[in-house]
């Protein structure tokens, strides 16, 4: 792997940061900053310099001592004394650098004044108005540390699909313990939250041997830290930077527990509530009569002593799943069988990895029966967006290649910009040749709310126009979506006949399932799109799928578990 000069620079900085938290001489901590602002300004490539045999002394501010360092992190990636420094100081003191407003400076005197030498405990110290009082920090600064850190919340979240991968690799791990009967990865993974903070992952024990269990959960290859380690929890944090939780229980509570743990925790409060009312007490132990288990087994068991049929975990979040389930009404949630097609997709043409063919190969072993091409529009210029010519050009190609298929369908498509004006980024005499429009916001998004609103009702309003992609622009752990009135939105849009998209992927997963659930009560069915962008990026379409059922949807809300036969009626209805 190549190391790159930035690469050098944040590994020089981070040993002044940490020599700085430690209290070391001030002149070593310097000549690490100064070292780093000397690799910041270089034009020259350092690993290039390394390889050659350069004098790297003759730079400004770098001794002996340091060049040698420096071809160390060229050799092997890497620092052995800032590992070490890293091993000795606490790591989450470490990350607490991480707060815009904390230097190491300031990590050392918080550390000093109140011993905080976590994210938690500075957290919990700057609600209790304790910060303020330590000399050179004050009220401003202690707010602001407040604001910072829900930022770093909201950010530290990792995306379900990156959590799904860490989570997979862990579960048949853990299937090769002797022990362990069974596993389920519990909390907002598994009720398929768009991000997932940590990994709570809950074993029944198959034996009485608790420390084997144990013993096996710590010797997974892909940890990097021991939190703890008992008898019936223990917690690491694996290289991804994810911290993994171990809980084993008996096989007879195994049901309560998966319950318990699974949450949402204003779910929970009202199963316990359900419980107390008949005279139960319900715990991650199981559900009791006096001292007697009642259930706990399994989690249908606890829910039907309860008088209800089992929630699935995307509903859990106390927002009426409760009371649909007392009265037997629960949605029949959408699954993945249901979609005949896929409504958002790039080849090569553009940004995509693979070309149409082989896009449509992967659909079809997706059991699709359709699959439309929505290129990018002019405006996108980075990645060659398709303009007039370019799109006629991929309609004929499309319709050549749906001559040699049998039983598929390529749907010619387009995923023009919603510009400025709310116009559209193509001229409507080549878009009404298109089979499907989706129409989306890419660029200028600083606008009001009002203007943002108007700007989209236009192109629903625009008869060439089937469904708004991306509804809300968001990209998770990057930005918010931009201001928009999505109630006015789909309420026209249900008027004009479009539909509103919730886009698959992992970063994406716009609409939200609170949108989703607007949508559907609206009565404006949603496209399932998975904007694969390669052949693998059609299995987007699952993460979608757990959002739409995070919105209560059903198969008759999705507009792609239509056939095409039926599906292009009701494009033709517009
Ligand atoms: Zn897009
Ligand atoms: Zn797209």
């Amino acid at each position: 792997m190549p190391v790159h000069n930035s690469d050098i620079k944040k590994i020089l900085k981070d040993m002044a940061d940490l020599l700085d938290i430690k209290g070391a001489n001030e002149f070593r901590v310097r000549a690490y900053r100064n070292a780093a602002r000397t690799l910041g300004q270089l034009s020259k490539n350092v690993e290039e310099m390394v390889r050659e045999g350069e004098d790297l002394t003759r730079l400004e501010g770098i001794g002996e001592d340091l060049a040698g360092k420096i071809e160390e992190i060229v050799n092997t990636g890497t620092l052995e004394q800032l590992e070490e420094l890293k091993r000795e100081l606490n790591p989450e003191m470490v990350r607490m650098l991480e707060v815009a407003s904390l230097g190491p400076r300031r990590v050392k005197k918080l550390y000093d004044a109140l011993g905080i030498n976590n994210l938690k405990d500075l957290k919990e110290a700057a609600q209790k108005k304790k910060i303020r009082e330590i000399e050179g920090f004050g009220k401003k600064t202690e707010e602001k540390i407040l604001t910072e850190l829900q930022e770093m919340g909201e950010e530290k979240r990792t995306l379900l699909k990156e959590a799904e991968e860490v989570a997979e690799a862990f579960y048949s791990y853990l299937q090769k313990s002797e022990g362990i009967g069974q596993i389920e990865v519990a909390g907002s993974y598994r009720r398929r939250k768009e991000t997932v903070g940590d990994l709570d992952i809950l074993v029944s024990l198959a034996g009485k041997d608790n420390n084997r269990v144990m013993e096996h959960f710590v010797g997974y290859e892909d940890i990097t830290e021991i939190i703890s380690k008992g008898e019936t929890k223990s917690s690491v944090r694996l290289k991804s930077g994810i911290q993994v939780d171990l809980r084993a229980v008996e096989k007879e509570s195994f049901g309560a527990a998966l319950l318990y743990f699974t949450g949402s925790k204003a779910h929970n409060i009202e199963v316990r509530k359900l419980a107390l009312e008949r005279g139960y007490k319900i715990s991650e132990y199981g559900v009791f009569e006096g001292e007697t288990q009642v259930a706990g087994e399994t989690e249908e068991g606890v829910y039907q002593k309860l008088d209800m049929p089992w929630i699935p975990p995307q509903l859990r979040e106390n927002q009426g799943e409760i009371k649909a389930a007392r009265e037997n009404s629960l949605p029949s949630l959408i699954t993945w069988k249901d979609i005949q097609g896929d409504l958002h997709t790039h080849s090569t043409r553009t940004d995509g990895r693979n070309t149409i063919k082989e896009m449509v190969e992967a659909a079809r072993k997706q059991g699709y029966s359709y699959m439309a091409v929505t290129e990018h529009s002019k405006r996108v210029r980075m990645v060659n967006g398709l303009d007039e010519k370019g799109l006629l050009e991929q309609i004929e190609e499309i319709k050549e290649l749906n001559s040699t298929l049998e039983g598929f369908r390529v749907l010619a498509g387009i995923e023009v910009d919603i510009l400025y004006d709310g116009s559209l980024d193509l001229e409507g005499e080549v878009l009404e040749k298109c089979d499907l429009v989706v129409a989306s916001v890419h660029y200028n998004r600083n606008m009001s709310r009002e203007a943002m609103t108007n700007r989209i009702l236009k192109a629903v309003e625009n008869p060439h126009v089937n469904i708004i992609a991306h509804p809300t622009g968001r990209e998770i752990n990057k930005r918010r979506g931009y201001p928009v009135d999505l109630e006015k939105v789909m309420t026209e849009a249900k008027g004009a006949g479009v539909f509103m998209e919730l886009n698959g992927y992992p970063s994406r997963l716009d609409l939200k399932d609170t949108h989703c659930r607007m949508a559907k009560d609206l009565g404006v069915k949603i496209s399932l799109g998975s904007d694969a962008h390669s052949t693998g990026g059609l299995t987007n379409m699952k993460y979608g799928i757990d959002q739409a059922r995070r919105g209560w949807l059903e198969r008759e809300d999705v507009l792609n578990t239509l056939s095409w036969k039926e599906l292009k009626k009701i494009l033709k209805k517009k």
